[in-house]
């Protein structure tokens, strides 16, 4: 996939307010601990919630990489959109900052929801749009015994990967799941959501073995150096 990559302008950053990582593209390693599309899409900055989130999505080869992981693109659809994206560069690079500008607009939007706040009407109206966009290109497909919604084909379609995204925001927002979005409680701003199915809507962490434990380990550490706990040692 590098094979396309000088298309695109390098790591070049298409989203304002956000630092660009550099770590190198081609490492880096797709996080899924959203439990829904939408949500593992709006997790593609990290420390979203602090004042210096890290953009993740910096050129539209990213965009196709997860795409890939998260089981939206087989490989050869990701390639053969690559190969239409260095056709049409320009276009790719709209695709990415629409696809940004998407993802900060679902991350609010699910922020609020998490606060059983009504989200931003601007917000709602990218995500509005893009639903309009995406809808255009369902269909439903009767294999004989089973009918199912499906998508439209088009290997040329760059921002094939937006529909299922935007779809799974609105089943996720119009159906029980809304008020099961959480947010990681890291003090340092990971900010990350996540679909918590926990019983009472207990979980705190995007991840026990990240943020989760390095919560675990600092409490442990106060509590060794809390006075009470001297005293019973
Ligand atoms: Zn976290």
């Amino acid at each position: 996939m590098l094979t396309f990559y000088w298309a695109f302008g390098g790591y070049t950053s298409i989203s304002e307010g956000l630092e660009v990582s550099a770590e190198k593209s081609a490492n880096r390693e797709w996080k899924l601990v959203g439990g829904e599309l939408c949500l593992d899409f709006a997790n593609t900055a990290d420390w979203h919630a602090s004042d210096s989130p890290h953009e993740q999505l910096r050129t539209y080869e990213d965009l196709v990489d997860w795409a890939i992981h998260s089981g939206i693109l087989d490989k050869a659809s990701g390639e053969q959109l690559l190969l239409e994206a260095a056709r049409h560069p320009s276009a790719a690079r709209g695709v990415l900052k629409r696809a940004v500008t998407l993802r900060e607009s679902l991350y609010r939007i699910f922020v609020a929801a998490v606060a059983a706040q009504t989200p931003d009407a601007a917000n709602l109206n990218i995500l509005n749009e893009e639903l309009a966009r995406a809808l255009r290109r369902l269909r439903l497909t009767c294999d004989c015994s089973r009918w199912a919604w499906d998508w439209k084909e088009d290997d040329r379609a760059l921002d094939s990967m937006l529909w299922p995204v935007v779809r799974s925001a609105a089943d996720v927002l119009t159906s029980h799941k809304h008020a099961k979005v959480g947010q990681c409680a890291d003090d340092r701003g990971c900010g990350w959501l996540f679909l918590d199915l926990s019983k009472n809507r207990s979980r705190r962490w995007c991840a026990m073995e990240d943020c989760g434990n390095r919560a675990k380990v600092l409490r442990h550490y106060r509590l060794a150096r809390s006075p009470s706990f001297k005293r019973k040692v």
